[in-house]
């Protein structure tokens, strides 16, 4: 049920946007607050928690849990270790969300991506409690770690051991409900206090709460399914992942997701000059700024060796 709360504040934000149109506000504070939890996810939680891809400042650490946090996908410790897992087992037996594994013809192809795209969350226990299983073991996460135990939630802490040994980390991730709360109240006071009244907060809410929330699900969601369906594969990345433009816009650079599967480790994602990666930006202007370090790229001969013939 409350995993459907999202796409009912979609609906909201489409019954309202029929009735009333949208303003300029509405519009900015959408669009503000997609692009800052999108950073949270793809910057945040992807290319530092998840990949390691740079190292940062505690500051800027903490800003980019916060921020990807925001966006309601799960704590930096669920999403990086079902991340990690996801790489380990890419579209073969395991994978916690591929729609192509196992699906043969075109309609368990449809049902494979439909299915990647909105159900395949519901359909892991694990990823349910994971965060409950994390709670109980958070005393002592060495016995955690070295336990021979074979649940899906084992095997899943077994992929985060530098994340459980992160002091900050924990502290911030124990607040998770909090920082979602967070998201959902910063573009209410932002529209409250900007038309000074209570419809513009409540069309805050809507807009920059519900219905950015969301769209930030679904075009990470796309990730999994559109991106591991539908376009190019110009890199031998031994997965069905594309490389795809338009999801390379909408989640700033996760879209370029064949690049990304062949080097993961990359702090980027874009190999050729036209692809745009938002992200990577970012990460070399914080590079410029002294705010990031031990910046991971691949040597041009390393991608020259995995492209395609
Ligand atoms: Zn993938
Ligand atoms: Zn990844």
């Amino acid at each position: 049920m409350v995993e459907g709360l999202p796409l009912l504040g979609l609906g909201y934000g489409v019954w309202l946007f029929l009735r009333e149109g949208i303003r300029a506000l509405d519009v900015g504070l959408l669009v503000g607050m997609y692009l800052l939890t999108m950073t949270g996810i793809e910057l945040g939680f992807h290319r530092y928690y998840a990949h390691r891809t740079f190292e940062t400042t505690r500051t800027v650490r903490t800003l980019l849990l916060v921020l990807g946090s925001m966006a309601g996908q799960g704590s930096a410790m669920l999403w990086s270790a079902v991340h990690r897992w996801h790489h380990a087992h890419t579209d073969v037996p395991g994978d916690l969300h591929s729609p192509t594994l196992g699906r043969q013809g075109l309609w368990q192809r449809v049902r494979g991506f439909f299915w990647s795209q909105f159900l395949w969350y519901l359909d892991s226990p694990a990823v349910a409690t994971f965060s409950r299983f994390l709670q109980l073991h958070r005393a002592d996460p060495e016995a955690v770690l070295a336990a021979a135990e074979q649940t899906q939630e084992h095997r899943l802490v077994r992929t985060i051991p530098d994340l459980l040994r992160d002091e900050l980390l924990l502290r911030l991730n124990q607040r998770y409900g909090l920082w979602v709360l967070l998201g959902l109240a910063l573009p209410t006071l932002v529209g409250g206090l900007v038309t000074g009244s209570w419809e513009g907060a409540w069309r805050g809410l809507v807009w920059g709460g519900f219905v950015r929330f969301s769209l930030v699900q679904q075009a990470s969601f796309a990730i999994n399914s559109v991106t591991h369906t539908i376009g190019t594969q110009p890199l031998a990345s031994r997965d069905d992942s594309r490389n795809n433009a338009v999801m390379a816009v909408l989640t700033l650079g996760a879209g370029w997701h064949n690049n990304h599967h062949t080097f993961p480790g990359s702090a980027f994602t874009n190999f050729r000059w036209w692809q745009v990666d938002a992200s990577g930006l970012m990460i070399r202007l914080l590079e410029r700024l002294g705010l990031a370090w031990d910046v991971r790229r691949p040597s041009p001969d390393a991608i020259a060796a995995r492209v395609r013939p």
